[in-house]
């Protein structure tokens, strides 16, 4: 069991940003738009979960808000501030990512790649003992600790995929932003991630293959599909059969989950 259950409140301590994606759209070229301008305002503190199709654009959403693709349109602000008007390292300090497919082997130890999250913050005060009891919250947070040692290549990946929101987590960034975090975990690892990420305080956009899993945890699901955002707002309201007809050409069934009484979802082929 992860111990953030347990309320591990030594990593809180974000301050959660508003971002403001404002016709935002991109592409390769100016020949090839993939993204078509989005325009999504993302409170502070809120959880964003973007869901669509494989090639809905997804994850060259995402690569515009931590400021690795250039918009070729439109802008992101970061509390009001065009994210490519901040310094890359002011960006570094406050938002970090998870993404999709981590490095298979870095050499280093699980507690060392933990500790990376670290290096945005290294003019801060604080001693080395203090930044060490930072990485073992983390490792903690995520279940990691009999695992600090190891290296990281010898891992699962699902664990792997705990070290790396571990390495996000210990930055405490005002903003994380994660690239479908779950597709390793098992069933508990994904309830207990999600759970921790609602937990954090800090804003998170994160994009999610389950519709269950982002129906339960997101305050609000921004649906992508084709490179465009098709519609945007509560669980309730979005992820509805029809939608899910359309954008992901199956059937869905929702009914009341017997014990959550969440919304439970199946899926068909329809011929
Ligand atoms: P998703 O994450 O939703 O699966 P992506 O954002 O990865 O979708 O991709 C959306 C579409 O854009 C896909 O058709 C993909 O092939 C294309 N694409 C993404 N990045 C590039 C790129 N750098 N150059 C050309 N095409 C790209
Ligand atoms: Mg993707």
């Amino acid at each position: 069991m992860l111990d953030h259950v347990h309320g591990s409140s030594r990593l809180v301590g974000s301050t959660p940003a508003l971002l403001e994606l404002d016709g935002l759209s991109w592409g390769p070229r100016a020949s090839k738009p993939i993204l078509q301008p989005v325009t999504v305002r993302v409170e502070p503190a809120e959880l964003l979960a973007i869901v669509g199709p494989n090639g809905a654009g997804k994850s060259s959403l995402l690569r515009c808000l931590y400021r690795y693709h250039r918009p070729t349109g439109g802008t992101v602000r970061l509390d009001g501030t065009d994210i490519w008007r901040m310094k890359p390292r002011d960006c570094a300090r406050r938002i970090a990512t998870v993404l999709q497919e981590p490095a298979s082997d870095f050499g280093l130890t699980v507690a060392e790649i933990v500790e990376l999250g670290l290096i945005p913050h290294a003019t801060r005060v604080g001693t080395a003992a203090d930044y060490y009891l930072d990485v073992e919250a983390a490792l903690s947070l995520l279940g990691l600790t009999r695992l600090a040692a190891r290296d990281f290549g010898s891992l699962s990946g699902g664990e792997k995929q705990r070290t790396m929101i571990a390495r996000a987590v210990v930055q405490r960034p005002d903003l994380l932003i994660l690239d479908e975090p779950t597709n390793h975990l098992d069933i508990r690892h994904q309830l207990e991630v999600l759970e921790l990420l609602r937990n954090l305080g800090c804003t998170v956009v994160v994009s999610l293959h389950d519709l269950a899993l982002a129906s339960a945890y997101a305050d609000r699901v921004l649906v992508m599909d084709g490179g465009r955002a098709v519609a945007c707002g509560r669980p309730a309201d979005i992820l509805t059969p029809e939608r899910i007809r359309e954008n992901f050409a199956v059937g869905a069934t929702l009914d009341d989950h017997p014990v959550t009484g969440r919304p439970r979802f199946s899926f068909h082929l329809e011929r």
